[in-house]
């Protein structure tokens, strides 16, 4: 199905090629339920999308779906959540065309960012306009699923509320806006490993609700936020002892720096505070930098701002 391409191979002359921009996520609070009966987990997210992207550009071809990715932890084959999206559309809905799938990828792999996700999703939007579908984030959601948890979440983007798997995504009526430090520690951690650990001393959490609590005071006053919690934080820094320490300092440096909330995204390794205002946001930063952390500056994006974000470019 899909293979490593040279960007120019067999593409097709006669159709545009367009660019998508594809954002990262955060998740705000994250609560793990339990185990379900199909061996996934039973959870309640928040999710938030930020400005932070990836460039996809779909060059229509006669021939395959291929890859061409630049960064080496990226796999070039059938293994791209990308390719898998472009493969299960073109089967879906019987297209017998071919799509080169280019990734500039600007989103940390492996930091609970949900890269792969988004760039799913990215090509599932971007090839139903290319192959004139029809099918819209609605008639896409299925698929979605079938690809992954996060990715039915990046056919909506803003502040949203993931349930089930994740893959139950409903906007939240208040949309947040605010700037944003990630902060990367360079370390991995397994997404898969996290939960392995996690159900191994896992304990049911139904009476949790502190997402629920969040939601119903729609991003009322700072208080709000420290109901947040991420219940995959324990596991993560248990799966890499390095983060921990790290942890505690990248921690202290963004609440000293006024953040409203400082928090693990996903299963890490990726950390981010919450800022009211640009210039506490870069004075985190320089904190960060001080201390040896990379770090980098974002701002949220609401539900619209992030449709309005589907507009695509044409390229040559
Ligand atoms: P997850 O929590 O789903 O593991 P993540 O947000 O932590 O996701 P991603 O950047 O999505 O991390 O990458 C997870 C893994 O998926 C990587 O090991 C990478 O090799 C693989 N992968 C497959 N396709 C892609 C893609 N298009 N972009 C990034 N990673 C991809």
């Amino acid at each position: 199905m899909a293979k490593a391409s040279s960007p120019a191979s067999g593409v097709d002359r006669g159709r545009p090629s367009v660019r998508l921009r594809s954002f990262a996520k955060i998740n705000l609070g994250l609560e793990v339920l339990g185990l379900r009966e199909d061996g996934y987990h039973e959870l309640r997210t928040l999710f938030q999308t930020i400005d932070l992207h990836d460039e996809v550009v779909l060059r229509p071809t006669s021939g395959d779906i291929r890859i061409a990715c630049d960064h080496p932890l990226v796999p070039s084959d059938d293994s791209n959540l990308a390719a898998r999206a472009a493969d299960l559309l073109r089967r879906y809905a019987r297209v017998d065309r071919g799509v080169t799938i280019e990734i500039r990828k600007r989103i940390p792999v492996g930091g609970g960012l949900g890269g792969g996700s988004s760039n799913a999703a990215s090509v599932l939007i971007g090839l139903d306009r290319l192959w004139g579908l029809g099918l819209g984030p609605a008639g896409l959601h299925g698929l979605a699923r079938r690809l992954g948890a996060d990715v039915p979440y990046f056919l909506l983007g803003g502040s949203a509320l993931g349930l089930g798997r994740g893959d139950e995504v409903y906007p939240l009526r208040q949309q947040l806006r605010a700037h944003v430090v990630l902060v990367e520690p360079g370390i991995h951690v397994s997404t898969a490993r996290v939960f392995a650990r996690l159900d191994a001393g896992l304990t049911p959490r139904e009476n949790s609700n502190s997402i629920f609590f969040f939601v119903s005071r729609e991003l009322e006053g700072t208080g709000a936020f420290r109901l947040l919690v991420n219940d995959l934080e324990t596991a993560a820094l248990e799966e890499a002892p390095a983060l921990r320490e790290q942890a505690t300092r990248i921690r202290a440096v963004l609440a000293g720096a006024g953040a409203r909330l400082a928090a693990l995204s996903g299963s890490g390794a990726s950390w981010f505070g919450l800022f009211d205002s640009p210039r506490t946001a870069a004075r985190a930063c320089r904190g960060l930098a001080g201390e040896g952390f990379r770090a980098r500056v974002a701002r949220t994006l609401t539900l619209d701002e992030y449709r309005a974000a589907w507009g695509w470019s044409r390229v040559r």
